[in-house]
């Protein structure tokens, strides 16, 4: 299967402006903002879905909710913020490697559309 957008960006084959990186994750920003700060956290593990996450990743898991809550706190996101991960077509997954989005930096409405 071809490599996906994300892969691309952890392989450095096109840009993105990286944020954060460690030995298992990456963080960018959004090429189309949905706010004013809106963040890409991604496992460098090119795990799909939430679907294709295995009992042995929960590790991995947990520290990429601790990459969102380092990051909200450097992005000075102090007024709240949202964390999105989409899921399959109905969940409005376009990108199939799996990835948290970070949004901050204006008030968002609930339900989400
Ligand atoms: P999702 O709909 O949850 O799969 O989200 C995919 C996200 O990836 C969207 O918000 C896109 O704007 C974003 N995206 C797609 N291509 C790039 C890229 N080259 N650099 C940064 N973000 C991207």
């Amino acid at each position: 299967m071809a490599d996906t957008v994300f892969q691309k960006i952890l392989n450095r084959e096109i840009p993105a402006k990286i944020v954060y990186e460690d030995a298992s994750c990456m963080a960018f920003h959004d090429v189309a903002p949905q706010a004013p700060t809106h963040v890409l956290i991604i496992p460098k593990k090119p795990i799909e879905s939430i679907d294709q996450i295995a009992d042995e990743d929960a590790p991995l898991m947990g520290h990429l909710w601790l990459v969102v809550r380092n990051l909200a706190q450097e992005l000075q996101l102090d007024k709240g913020y949202r964390v999105v991960v989409n899921c399959g077509d109905q969940g409005g997954q376009v990108v199939d490697h799996l990835h948290l989005h970070l949004l901050g930096d204006r008030a968002l409405s609930w339900p989400p559309g």
